[in-house]
């Protein structure tokens, strides 16, 4: 786990990510990332272009973290 010092929120809602934790995702100023809630937790996650299945790079669903291709979502919606 790689922890980041404490935030705070501005006025307008915004929060800086650590430094040390953008390096440890590999997060860059104007990367797309992905807000969600998830018991009680907030979960930021950096947006993937590829399907987390098959690689392929046409990503059509995000469900929680995983970005699914609609190959995979087929597939799965077919098991
Ligand atoms: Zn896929």
């Amino acid at each position: 786990m790689v922890k980041g010092n404490k935030s705070k929120i501005d006025n307008l809602g915004r929060v800086v990510i650590p430094k040390s934790i953008r390096k440890a995702l590999n997060i860059d100023h104007n990367d797309e990332i992905s807000l969600y809630v998830e018991n009680q937790t907030l979960i930021i996650s950096k947006n993937n272009s590829s399907c987390n299945i098959c690689s392929e790079e046409k990503v059509e669903v995000q469900i929680k973290d995983k970005f699914l291709c609609k190959n995979c979502v087929q597939a799965i919606k077919d098991f």
